[in-house]
């Protein structure tokens, strides 16, 4: 945006092509990305008094020598060396280990800085840095950068102040002069240049909240400006379905709908119904009962004369979906499709012609739904389930497929509120918040592997009472290098257990999808009652005489997978239960263990992970659709997080944000970001 900050970091004397390429992995690519890699820590030596010192702390002191060093050895290369040091009046002891080399320069009577780690009863400063004479201020903060490959933190440091030295002075100022004032935050200038070389903890601090703000502040006017511009240019449809229509077809339900599905159900419509085009996140635990309102929305949207898509994730969770849409639909005399990879030949091409046609009205399917030769006659809505994964780019690509449907998110992930409404700022959210009537709760356990005799004598007798069980492993075959129960071998042991009494089926990745397929209908069926399984049951499959969920290695998933895996029980009228086999060695781990059995509340047991980890892994690695921010934490700054929401939705919706010259750096972002290019939005 600024040319400085944009110049190649080869204009930074000192840097060739050779240290630009060791700055690469560091993704330092500009003057701007050097000056803005800021440090993770700062190793602190700020010198303190005797009563400012805390009891097992990292410490800086400075004191005179008060007795000859003595040193005593332990074989070759082993020593430990103590001297006596007077600060404040007080005698204490230093402590030096392997170090009875600077036993000549503790000469009696002169002054030293000492770092190290401070025992507060027994008045001993464990050593690890040493300098004579006071070394004071100078170096109170050192900042600690992660440096990567032959990349040295001495050069990087010589790189970064190289850098200022030239272009220090024109660092630009994006935030205008209004924001700045109302929060107090120091210019950026200023706030860069702290963050690198901070005069105490405080001036850090408030350097990093800037930046901190700055970070979220552009993340959120990007989502504010996609929301504000597809929702003005929007030349969404109005589906003008008959209420009464749906009305109707809700009552013919085999079951009433939830307060909660009936609120969204509505929100929903509503949105279908209006000329905006619908940019929605519906977001329910599982086994909320999601799969039915997106029966309702594309039945409003069929009867409207309207096309609907739905798009899901897997093979297995498309052919579910058809079946369960069929048997709600089917009655009111829909046919619903399904085009998946597996959908072939002549089959497929027949599909897709009389999609094309608008014979078909329905179509579920994985990702190649909406691929280039499939062309829908009139698509009017598209849904996505299990998507959460998606970031705000791929949305936005998704609703640029077709000609301008409605598109609803559905995911059963559950983001923690503080999150969703910042991470979703694009979108509307509609939560269902309520379980279907006469649920019973799930019962979690938590058991060491070595109890697995009593596990299986537990499954026999659930099997026995004539239920189904799932036994999920993590990996499909045995590895080298990961001591993990797989899902051959586990397949192979119930086998054997089990015998004749009952079929243990065998599902993962591997399998051709015709294959799975067969094994998913005959569990569904009841011809298998032991589904061994990897990961592939994890989203949306719904069998309701499955009431064991076995999970092998437990503290390998996530909790939200986790989850994920325990809603595929829980889904009938019988007493579900959940079983998790697990032998963490971390205090977290075991944490997590206990969040799962203490609750079965998707939103409390997202928040209390989100406390423990941190969102990055609550959300799988790099998935959250989140940007990398340089300084700011979306859980630690989540306060910081709201409020730069609040700013940039004022901000986009003001007129002054898109004519004055003080927030010319913040519109030219949006334009550089291709979100004003909003022609293209349509
Ligand atoms: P999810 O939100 O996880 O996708 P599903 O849509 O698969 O949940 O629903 C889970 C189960 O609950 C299904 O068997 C479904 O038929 C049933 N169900 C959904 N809504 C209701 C309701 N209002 N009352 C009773 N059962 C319901
Ligand atoms: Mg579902």
């Amino acid at each position: 945006m600024n040319e400085v900050m944009n110049l190649p970091v080869t204009e930074v004397k000192g840097i060739g092509e050779e240290s630009a390429k060791q700055l690469e992995p560091l993704r330092i690519y500009t003057v701007g990305d050097l000056l803005e890699y800021f440090p993770f820590r700062y190793e602190d030596y700020q010198v303190k008094s005797l009563e400012e010192l805390r009891h097992e702390e990292r410490v800086t002191i400075v004191g005179i020598i008060q007795s000859e060093p003595t040193v005593r050895y332990f074989g070759k290369k082993k020593n430990r060396m103590s001297v006596r040091v007077l600060i404040d009046q007080v005698l204490i002891t230093a402590v030096f280990f392997n170090r009875g080399f600077l036993r000549k320069q503790l000469t009696l009577g002169s002054e030293v800085t000492l770092t190290g780690k401070w025992d507060q009863h027994r008045l001993t400063l464990t050593v690890s840095d040493f300098q004579k004479g006071r070394q004071d201020g100078e170096r109170a903060l050192e900042p600690i950068y992660s440096v990567a490959g032959k990349l040295t933190t001495k050069t990087l440091k010589k790189y970064i102040y190289q850098a200022f030295q030239q272009f220090g002075d024109d660092i630009p100022e994006p935030l205008p002069l209004e924001l700045l004032d109302a929060y107090k935050l120091p210019g950026k200038k200023e706030a860069v240049f702290r963050l690198h070389y901070p005069t105490d903890r405080l001036a850090a601090k408030h350097a990093r909240r800037r930046i901190v703000y700055e970070e979220f502040l552009y993340f959120q006017l990007k989502m504010q400006a996609f929301r504000k511009l597809s929702r003005e240019q929007s030349t969404g449809r109005t589906i003008p379905f008959d209420k009464e229509e749906i009305a109707q077809f809700i009552k013919k339900l085999p079951f009433p709908l939830t307060n909660a599905q009936q609120r969204v159900v509505n929100e929903i419509l509503n949105d279908m119904k209006s000329p905006y085009r619908m940019n929605r996140l519906l977001q329910g635990d599982v086994g909320s009962g999601k799969t039915v309102v997106a029966a309702i929305c594309m039945y409003a949207a069929i009867r409207a004369g309207e096309q609907a898509a739905l798009m899901v994730p897997t093979e297995i969770l498309a052919e579910q979906h058809v079946q369960s849409l069929q048997a709600l639909l089917q009655p009111f005399g829909i046919e619903v499709a399904l085009l998946t990879g597996s959908v072939k030949g002549k089959k497929r091409k027949e599909t897709v012609e009389r999609i094309a046609k608008g014979e078909l009205n329905i179509v579920v399917g994985t990702h190649a739904l909406i691929q280039e030769d499939v062309h829908f006659h009139q698509l009017g809505l598209v849904i996505t389930d299990e998507q959460h994964r998606f970031g705000v780019e791929q949305r936005r690509i998704l609703r640029d497929k077709g000609e301008t449907p409605d598109v609803l998110f559905m995911t059963a992930t559950p983001i923690p509120r503080t999150l969703a409404i910042s991470v979703f700022g694009d979108m509307d959210v509609s939560i269902i918040d309520e379980m279907p009537a006469g649920r019973k709760a799930i019962e979690t356990y938590w058991t060491k592997p070595e109890m697995l005799e009593r596990v299986l004598a537990f499954m026999e007798k659930e099997l026995l009472a004539g239920r189904q069980a799932y036994v999920i492993c993590p990996l499909i075959e045995e590895s080298d290098k990961l001591d993990v129960q797989n899902a051959i071998d586990v397949h192979a042991v119930l086998q054997q257990h089990f015998q004749s009494r009952f079929h243990v089926g065998l599902m993962h990745g591997r399998l051709h999808p015709s294959e799975k397929d067969d094994v998913m209908q005959q569990f569904s069926r009841n011809q298998i009652q032991i589904l061994v399984s990897t990961t592939v049951v994890e989203v949306g499959v719904n069998v309701p005489n499955a009431t064991l969920m076995v999970i092998y290695d437990a503290e390998r998933f996530g909790l939200a997978q986790l989850h994920q895996l325990r809603g595929r029980v829980g889904r009938g009228e019988h007493q579900s239960y959940c079983i998790l086999l697990a032998d963490p060695k971390s205090e977290v781990g075991k944490e997590r263990m206990r969040i799962m059995t203490d609750t079965n509340d998707g939103f409390v047991l997202s928040e209390r992970d989100l406390e423990l980890r941190g969102p990055g892994d609550f959300f799988g690695a790099k998935q959250s659709g989140l940007p990398d921010f340089k300084v700011a934490d979306v859980v630690h700054d989540y306060r910081a997080l709201e409020v730069a929401r609040q700013d940039a939705a004022k901000l986009v919706n003001s007129r002054a944000f898109w004519e004055d010259e003080s927030y010319k750096y913040l519109a030219l972002y949006l334009e550089k970001e291709g979100v004003l290019s909003g022609e293209k939005l349509d």
